[in-house]
């Protein structure tokens, strides 16, 4: 199978890092023109100049723009005002225990990982389903079915997620647009390697090491029994985001390394 992706637009939201770098990558190698997205001007210029250092077939276009909120996520749509393919990637995730975390850390959480992928959606799946073909894919987490204790607020974002993703590909019944939801498992991102920066200075372990120790410990159920890559998230996305995938759509995809333990 030769995914051939030219002559799609593709929005990776938080793109200059982590998963959602690496699916910007897989998606331009595989011929889409991409749009990266961060927040700073600075950061997106140079995860574009990446991009194309290593191996960018289509163009690459930059838009900055804070898509946690209404005006943030206006300015994204001015910017480019159609996509082929959307991949709501951009998120938080903070552990802070059920008593500590106040209303404002709930509301961050929703804002950045729920508002951002139900205000792209709203405007960009008109024009999908105009054309008769798109896709919109929801990076949630294997944490939207198993609330993790220690971060309950992160848990229920990416229920909602899935929930939302579930829901749009209903409204977009009979047309050529998808809408699935990816699950990652704990993965080794630039946000993960931040997480364990004190861990990785006291122990002197490197962080694939304290990654794996951290799954055997906190998610046992994992059959991996280690994080997984980010390109190893970024190959179902851009299988998912090619015509490939037409008939898989509703769907909440799992790449957790087997953790959720059901059928
Ligand atoms: P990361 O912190 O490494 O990267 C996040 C990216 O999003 C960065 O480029 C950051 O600049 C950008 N971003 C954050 N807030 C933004 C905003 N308001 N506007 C625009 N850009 C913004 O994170 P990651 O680990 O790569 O996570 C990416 C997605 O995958 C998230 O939705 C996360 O919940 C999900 N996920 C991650 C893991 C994991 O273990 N890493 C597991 C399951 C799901």
């Amino acid at each position: 199978m030769q995914i051939d992706l030219t002559g799609k637009t593709a929005l990776v939201t938080g793109s200059t890092e982590g998963i959602g770098y690496a699916i910007a990558r897989q998606l331009a190698r595989a011929g889409a023109d991409v749009v990266v997205n961060g927040r700073t001007e600075e950061k997106t210029a140079k995860a574009a100049e990446r991009l194309r250092a290593e191996g960018a077939k289509g163009s690459v276009a930059i838009a900055a723009a804070d898509v946690s909120t209404a005006e943030g996520c206006a300015a994204l749509v001015a910017k480019v005002p159609h996509v082929d393919i959307l991949i709501n990637n951009a998120g938080i995730f903070q552990p802070i225990d059920f008593f500590e975390a106040d209303d404002a850390v709930w509301d961050r959480h929703w804002q950045v990982n729920v508002m951002s992928a139900v205000r792209l959606s709203r405007a960009y799946l008109p024009g999908m389903q105009k054309q008769d073909w798109g896709r919109v894919i929801f990076i949630a987490s294997e944490s939207g079915f198993n609330i993790p204790v220690e971060m309950i607020h992160y848990g229920v974002s990416k229920t909602a997620d899935i929930a939302v993703a579930r829901g749009l590909a209903k409204r977009m019944a009979g047309t050529g647009v998808t809408v699935n939801s990816v699950l990652p498992g704990p993965t080794l991102s630039e946000g993960v390697e931040a997480m364990l920066a004190d861990e990785r200075a006291k122990t002197g372990k490197s962080s694939e090491e304290l990654a794996a120790a951290f799954v055997k410990q906190h998610r046992s159920s994992s059959i991996i029994q280690r994080a997984a890559s980010v390109d190893e998230i970024a190959n179902i996305v851009t299988y998912l985001a090619s015509p490939f995938a037409s008939a898989t759509t509703g769907a909440s995809v799992r790449v957790d390394g087997g953790l959720i333990d059901s059928l």
